[in-house]
């Protein structure tokens, strides 16, 4: 057999068996799935389940950019837990966020219930929660998430990424910017040189009780506030002003001001300041109006872990 033959034969027969492996170029470059028609496309999706959906809608960006509309389920959404006045499900297995997170599960990535997140697997803490069922993982002993007021729930790592770029920007290095979920909610306001991560919030209450809250997340000590654990001490400094009706009955919808004080408990109480085993320190009420039921504002000074890793026992 000549030569070129013998090389055409071969030739023809790696391409064969490449072709039978892997599918041809032309096959590699252009999948059935991306042939079908948008119609068609869309009956199929329509027909998933919504974790299947999603997992779809994720596979590629041809598919992430044709369901980039469709795909808005609040029952994938970061947990708000003040908001929707539940406590985390007592069968974490069946919460579709956490089904959702834990299909997507990887080599790189595992879920953690504490944080209701993926993580990078060598962040957990010890390495051995890895072996344990993923609804019941956690990325580390404490880990968890604090409801700072209806629309805003933080890790504890989102705390550190706002110690981290409260820090970064005081001394003037370039930052990246703020995580998304975190930018709905916050502002970034500079006051006489203290930066804080600020949100104003009327979501807490009900039809008797209007509550005005401001807060502020800021980073640093502040002694006369009791807040001296080091440098790295993020905090949240609140001004709760509670408008009562004085002929309602009296509000039954509690104002949480850290998952162990309401504060219309307090207001009843009569007294005038309140610290708490948890760290959060109250000040007020002070009244804002003529009658002193109608409207009054506390501050209250709530510690959100001093940026070391782990998180202390003092998180939630
Ligand atoms: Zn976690
Ligand atoms: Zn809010
Ligand atoms: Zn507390």
């Amino acid at each position: 057999m000549a030569e070129d033959s013998l090389y055409q034969l071969l030739w023809n027969g790696l391409s064969t068996l490449t072709g039978a492996l892997f599918g041809s170029e032309e096959e590699r470059k252009d999948p059935a799935i991306f042939a079908l028609s948008p119609p068609l496309l869309r009956e199929i999706f329509d027909l998933l389940s919504p974790i299947d959906q999603i997992c779809l809608f994720l596979s590629c960006v041809k598919f992430y950019r044709e369901f980039e509309f469709a795909v808005n389920y609040d029952e994938f959404s970061f947990p708000r837990l003040l908001h929707t006045n539940t406590q985390p499900s007592a069968n974490p297995e069946n919460v579709p966020r956490n089904q959702l997170l834990v299909r997507l599960e990887d080599s790189r990535w595992a879920f953690c219930s504490a944080c209701v997140n993926l993580h990078r697997r060598k962040e957990f803490t010890p390495r051995s929660a890895l072996k344990i069922s993923p609804f019941k993982r956690r990325c580390m002993p404490n880990a968890g998430i604090v409801d700072l007021c209806p629309c805003a729930s933080v890790t504890y790592r989102d705390c550190l990424h706002i110690a981290k770029y409260l820090r970064e920007t005081s001394r003037g290095n370039p930052v990246r910017k703020p995580r998304a979920r975190l930018r709905q909610v916050f502002g970034l306001l500079d006051l006489e040189g203290q930066r804080f991560w600020v949100h104003r919030c009327f979501a807490l209450g009900d039809a008797n009780t209007k509550v005005d809250l401001s807060y502020g997340l800021i980073l640093g000590d502040r002694p006369s506030l009791g807040i001296a654990d080091g440098p790295l001490t993020l905090s949240m400094l609140a001004r709760y002003t509670i408008h009562c009706n004085p002929l309602a009955p009296v509000a039954d919808k509690p104002v949480f001001c850290c998952p162990h004080q309401d504060l219309l408990d307090h207001i009843r109480s009569g007294e005038q300041w309140r610290y708490l085993p948890c760290g959060v320190r109250i000040f007020g009420p002070r009244s804002e109006s003529d009658s002193p039921s109608e409207s009054v504002t506390m501050l209250v000074v709530r510690p959100l872990g001093n940026g070391g890793w782990p998180a202390g026992i003092g998180w939630h």
